[in-house]
């Protein structure tokens, strides 16, 4: 089994429909399938990138894009009040799907801590 072979690889290749809510050449973002606020969307790189664990001082310009890629979406999506950007990272940190992924969420309240 290969990186790409998660449920996220299999939307980057359209094997599986997801809400695409923005695409470029490095990165993919689509709606979460079961969303945890109003507006709940997932920025991707394209690159199987495991988990931000694994990410490497050549990934840097990609990471880069990846907030950037967030701040675009949040700002289409919307989110003038603010919003949450969150990579849960391996098993303590609740990650579970191994393809890096940042989830921005908003259209609430945020609390902190979080869960
Ligand atoms: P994690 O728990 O790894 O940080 O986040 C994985 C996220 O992917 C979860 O919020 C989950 O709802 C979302 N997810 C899992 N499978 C699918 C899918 O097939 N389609 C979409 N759009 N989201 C998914």
């Amino acid at each position: 089994m290969t990186n790409q072979d998660t449920i996220f690889g299999k939307i980057i290749r359209r094997e599986i429909p997801a809400d695409i809510v923005y695409e470029d050449d490095l990165a993919l973002a689509f709606k979460d399938v079961q969303p945890q606020a109003p507006i709940h969307i997932l920025v991707i790189p394209k690159k199987p990138i495991v988990k931000l664990a694994d990410a490497e001082e050549s990934d840097r310009d990609l990471l880069g894009h990846l907030l950037l890629t967030a701040k675009r979406v949040a700002q289409e999506a919307g989110l003038t009040n603010g919003y949450r950007v969150v990579i849960n990272t391996n098993s303590d940190g609740g990650q579970s799907v191994y393809h890096l992924h940042l989830h921005i969420l908003g259209g609430r309240q945020m609390t902190w801590p979080p869960g």
